[in-house]
């Protein structure tokens, strides 16, 4: 058996009246993450940490900030598309593991409602699926609220 791991990390933009994308459902909040697509920064890092345990390059080269199908993506939709890459080359999820970096909201409320959204979307047990938030204690630009960041390590195997 070959077992592989990867990592991935993103930053996005908070933007006020934006609305607020986050593990493939809308979080109410005054401000939103800015970016290409939906920006939903739990998507983007597990996309980046499959592709980095499968030697596939990263998300940004797949779907392109340059290319207008991707204009306001569903970022779902390129997660399905990343999972269909992975077990494309044969490979299984084993888990995931990802940090969302934020001043707010509190997200532990929507945690549960992220994981059953993403299970679906990626076709294994929610149990497979982790999501942490953290603060940054108001340092830099997350604790001034000017952004997010977000940090995934997968393991896959085949
Ligand atoms: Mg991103």
């Amino acid at each position: 058996m070959k077992i592989r791991v990867g990592q991935g990390y993103d930053v996005h933009k908070l933007v006020e009246g934006h609305p607020f994308w986050l593990g493939g459902i809308l979080i109410p909040h005054t401000h939103g993450a800015f970016g290409h697509s939906d920006a939903d920064i739990v998507c983007h890092v597990i996309c980046d940490a499959l592709l980095g345990a499968a030697n596939m390059r990263n998300i940004g080269y797949h779907f392109s900030d340059k290319d207008p199908r991707w204009k306001g993506v569903d970022s779902k939709v390129l997660l399905a598309e990343v999972m269909r890459m992975i077990r494309e080359a044969g490979y299984e999820i084993s888990n995931v593991d990802v940090t969302v970096v934020l001043q707010e909201p509190k997200l532990n409320p929507h945690i549960p409602a992220m994981k059953t959204c993403l299970a679906g979307v990626m076709n294994i047990p929610e149990d497979d699926i982790a999501i942490k938030a953290t603060t940054s204690e108001h340092l830099g630009f997350v604790g001034r609220q000017e952004g997010i960041a977000g940090h995934c390590v997968a393991l896959i195997w085949k």
